[in-house]
Formats: C-alpha cells, sequence, structure tokens
C-alpha cells in the first residue's frame, strides 16, 4: 500500500448537500479529505431569511442540482457566513474549505437589485466588509463567475453577472487587503486575467481542455497562463484529467444533432429511425453530412467528423465483442468500408444498442502530458455535488493515478500525488494539510498503485426527496483518514464524522 496525504478537491458545489451529507459522497470515496466550496460565485451564505429561496434556486439552476433536493435537504439556520461556517463544522466527514460566493454576497446587500443593476459605491462598500469579515472566519477566499449562461428558474442572470468591473475589482481587493485567501473568476477569461494582474493573490480564472474541435485552442491557453506567470501574476487555470462522460448509443445519442438530417433521423421512433439507417438513399445524405462536409467550428455542438476518436465501449452481442474498443475508423480499415457503413451496420445488426464512447475531450496523450505536467496549471475542477444527473468528475483524482499514472505512465506518482494534496492546499492557504509531516492534520489515504481506479458508474435514487443522480465508486482505496481517524474503510463508511471546516491562514 502506498500512504499518501488525502486528495484536496479544490473546486466543488456540496454547499447545499454538505447540509444533509456530511461526507460529501461521492468525493469521500476517491481519497478526498478536503473540498472546497462556494465557487462559481455561488453560496448559501450570507442569507437573509427572504433571500433563502433564491439563493437555492441560482445554485440549483447554474449547477444542475435537484431544486427539490435542496428544498428537502437544506435546514436553514444561519444568515452570516461565520454561522455557516460554524453550523456545517459541527458535523462533517471530510474538511471543507469555503470561497465566498460573490453572488450570494450580493444578494445580501442588495436584494432583487442585485439581478438588475450595478451596485452603488456604499453597496460595493457594504460587500467588502462582509467579505473582509467571511476571510477572517476563516473562508479561504471569494468567488466571481462572468458568465451569460448563469442565470436563476425565472431566467434572471445570477447576481455576480451584473457587477461592473469596477465592482469586482474592488471586492476581490478584499483578499489582497487581508493578505490570505484566493480569488476564483470563472466565466470570462478576460475578465479573469485582468483581476489576476489586479492581484497578488493566486487566481483561478479559468479551464485549459484539449478538444478535437478546436486542436491548437489548448495550446494557445497553456501559453496564456505561461507568459502571465512569467510577468508575475498568479493566474491558475484548471485541467481535467478525465474525458468527460461520453458514452451513447444511437438510441440516446444527442452529439449529432447539429447535422440537419441525422437531426431528423435521430427524432424517430425506434423502427423508423432504423429503418431511416438501412435506406441507402437517407445513408448517402447521412454520410454527405457526418463524413465528407467538414465540422463548421462557429456551430456550438457540431459533430467533429472524427470517426477515429469514436470507440465501442461495449458491443451488445457476443460475436461482436472482438471489437469491443476498436475505433470505428479502425473496424472501417479492417472490414474494407466505409466509416459510416461500419458504424451503422454494426448498430442496425445490435438492434442499436452498441455503446460507443466518445474520445474527443482531455483524451489526447500529449496534450494531456503537456497540461498536466505544467507547473502552470491546477488539476481539478470537479465541480463535486454539482450536474449530479450527468457528471462524475469526482472521480477524478482515482482517474488520474489509475489512467494517466499507472497505464499511460505520463508522470510519476509522486508527482501526481503532489499535485492533488500540496498544491492545492498552499495555494488555499490550507497550512496544516496537503502533507504527510508531523505536526499536519493526519488526513490520508492508503492505496493501492496496482488497482486504484474509479468504477464504471451507475445510478443512485438517493438526495433528499429521491431525485437521482450518477453514483460512482472506486476501487484500490484501502482506507482514508481525516484529522487522525478512519472515514471510510474498504469502501465502507466507518460511522467517524472527525472533518472540520478548513479554515484560512488568515484565521490562524
Ligand atoms: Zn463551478
Amino acid at each position: 500500500m502506498t500512504v499518501a496525504p488525502g486528495i484536496i478537491d479544490n473546486h466543488t458545489h456540496y454547499d447545499a448537500q454538505v447540509t444533509w451529507d456530511p461526507l460529501c459522497t461521492y468525493s469521500c470515496y476517491h481519497g478526498v479529505t478536503t473540498v472546497v466550496i462556494g465557487n462559481c460565485s455561488l453560496a448559501l451564505a450570507p442569507a437573509h431569511k427572504e433571500d433563502r429561496e433564491n439563493l437555492a434556486g441560482v445554485l440549483s439552476h447554474v449547477e444542475a442540482i435537484p431544486l427539490e433536493a435542496i428544498q428537502a435537504g437544506v435546514k436553514w439556520s444561519w444568515e452570516t457566513i461565520p454561522q455557516y461556517l460554524n453550523t456545517i463544522d459541527q458535523r462533517l466527514g471530510v474538511n471543507v474549505a469555503s470561497l465566498i460566493g460573490h453572488s450570494a454576497v450580493r444578494r445580501y446587500v442588495m436584494g432583487d437589485a442585485s439581478q438588475e443593476r450595478h451596485a452603488t459605491d456604499e453597496e460595493i462598500a457594504a460587500m467588502k466588509t462582509i467579505v473582509r469579515d467571511g476571510i477572517e472566519a476563516g473562508a479561504v477566499g471569494v468567488s466571481f463567475e462572468r458568465n451569460p449562461r448563469h442565470f436563476d428558474w425565472d431566467g434572471r442572470l445570477a447576481p455576480t453577472n451584473l457587477a461592473a468591473d469596477s465592482e469586482i475589482f474592488a471586492v476581490a481587493g478584499v483578499v489582497d487587503e487581508v493578505g490570505r485567501g484566493v480569488i476564483q473568476c470563472g466565466g470570462d477569461r478576460k475578465l479573469g486575467t485582468a483581476v489576476a494582474k489586479n492581484s497578488r493573490c493566486p487566481v483561478f480564472y479559468g479551464n485549459i481542455t484539449q478538444a478535437a474541435v478546436a486542436p491548437d485552442r489548448w495550446r494557445q491557453q497553456l501559453e496564456e497562463t505561461e507568459s502571465l506567470m512569467r510577468q508575475g501574476h498568479r493566474a491558475y487555470q484548471f485541467v481535467m484529467p478525465r474525458p468527460g462522460d461520453l458514452r451513447y448509443t444511437l438510441r440516446t445519442a444527442q452529439h449529432f444533432d447539429a447535422m440537419a438530417t441525422w437531426k431528423n433521423v435521430m427524432l424517430l421512433p425506434l423502427e423508423m429511425r432504423k429503418e431511416a439507417f438501412r435506406n441507402p438513399a437517407t445513408r448517402i445524405k447521412l454520410h454527405k453530412e457526418a463524413v465528407e462536409t467538414p465540422i463548421n467550428p462557429n456551430l456550438a455542438g457540431d459533430f467533429t467528423r472524427r470517426w477515429d476518436l469514436q470507440f465501442v465501449f461495449r458491443p451488445a452481442l457476443a460475436k461482436n465483442q472482438h471489437l469491443r474498443g476498436k475505433s470505428v475508423a479502425e473496424i472501417a480499415q479492417e472490414q474494407n468500408q466505409d466509416v459510416l457503413d461500419a458504424f451503422l451496420d454494426l448498430a442496425l445488426e445490435e438492434n442499436l444498442e452498441t455503446e460507443f464512447e466518445r474520445r474527443e475531450v482531455n483524451s489526447d496523450e500529449a496534450a494531456m502530458k503537456a497540461l498536466l505536467t505544467s507547473p502552470y496549471t491546477i488539476i481539478g475542477q470537479s465541480d463535486g455535488g454539482a450536474h449530479v444527473v450527468f457528471r462524475t468528475d469526482y472521480s477524478y483524482s482515482t482517474y488520474l493515478l489509475s489512467h494517466w499514472v499507472r497505464e499511460k505512465q505520463i508522470m510519476s506518482l509522486e508527482d501526481a500525488i503532489r499535485k492533488l494534496t500540496f498544491i492545492p492546499a498552499s495555494l488555499f492557504g490550507l497550512y496544516d494539510r496537503g502533507l504527510v509531516r508531523q505536526g499536519m492534520a493526519a488526513d490520508l489515504m492508503v492505496f493501492d498503485p496496482a488497482t486504484i481506479s474509479p468504477l464504471e458508474p451507475g445510478e443512485a435514487h438517493d438526495l433528499p426527496g429521491g431525485a437521482k443522480r450518477r453514483k460512482q465508486l472506486a476501487r484500490g482505496i484501502e482506507m482514508t483518514v481525516v484529522n487522525g481517524q478512519v472515514l471510510i474503510e474498504k469502501g465502507e463508511h466507518t460511522g467517524a464524522y472527525p472533518g472540520k471546516v478548513a479554515r484560512s491562514a488568515a484565521r490562524q
């Protein structure tokens, strides 16, 4: 077994969930001992009584957390940030470090106007006081997000979106005045880099994704970060080691929908859809769109046409098992036929039940090696607790250690652990975590490097109110220790609640 510091998940949205689920499932099953909440400007504190519903609604809509789960699960009892931190501190499985969410602070100060207009000087001053008090109580920084897709259930933009640049610089500036903490500023990359140039503290402003649709973009974004850092700015971007959850069958696929004929065919009932896939005239049209016509980079969600990146994940029939793990392009070549014919013939033979996997994002080995090993990037941004119906990026730690470290050997185990633990602990000011050393909090992950890996995701109906979510566990982790007590042993919660609010160095 290997003994390592516990994983610090630097970007989650467990703000609501932690109040009914102090373990922060399912992160805790992947060696995670500390999570950072309060990201993307969203938080449940500070909160006037009359704003509780609004805060729940914004969090629910932006982060795709079922509203009924938040309504049924959260037992509101706090108003201020220090009160919220003290409330969750009563019963925690993992440690929780919290950013201050600008949207929540803005709502607290401005009410409905927070979603309508710029702030006055007096309102900005009030926000700054709240942020300062929060950091002095142990919050680890403040978060913003300028993103036109972030709105509530009534279609009103999240409050942080209404802030002028000057407001964001002023509120973020509190972190510099206190001299401790980080700034997270998501969405608008220009704004993020401007904030980073204006601050001496670590600023997390974006994430870099290798994507087949824009092959050179990741390199430009990495160069941007490198150049900012060389000028002395602490401008960090996240890299997610996982390729996303991109399995599909021709019963469920949505990523062909930007092409007209495909869209129509995919909307047909099953038997008619199969008929269309068989029809030679329709197939000519499908071929023209998905093979002959190049991708339109300006069309959001257009299909990549990368048949070498469409893989057979799970064939439905016994006779086709030898195709498992091969790309559609590879199969076509072996069968000496066209890619689209190979793809559709296989799917039709299996009643459209063939499970395919597209590896178009964060899957290119050379790109991922450059991104994950760069000293200028931060590994993470799992969004744990968010997008619970579709995504399981909270397994990024076990995925990194199994896929990129053990199988692809793009970095050493030690380097990977350091990036998952010590680096985030240092940046977030978690002064007593992230190392195995005398005097530090005993947050440990004990695991077998030869077997650690995420398991196949399934489904659970365990949210308050019975809403469902994706569930992914891991193997190869013998135990997870939090503050010296065993929290998880062989995949089972021991019943202990040893977690604490991980407070910043400002508090210390
Ligand atoms: Zn987020």
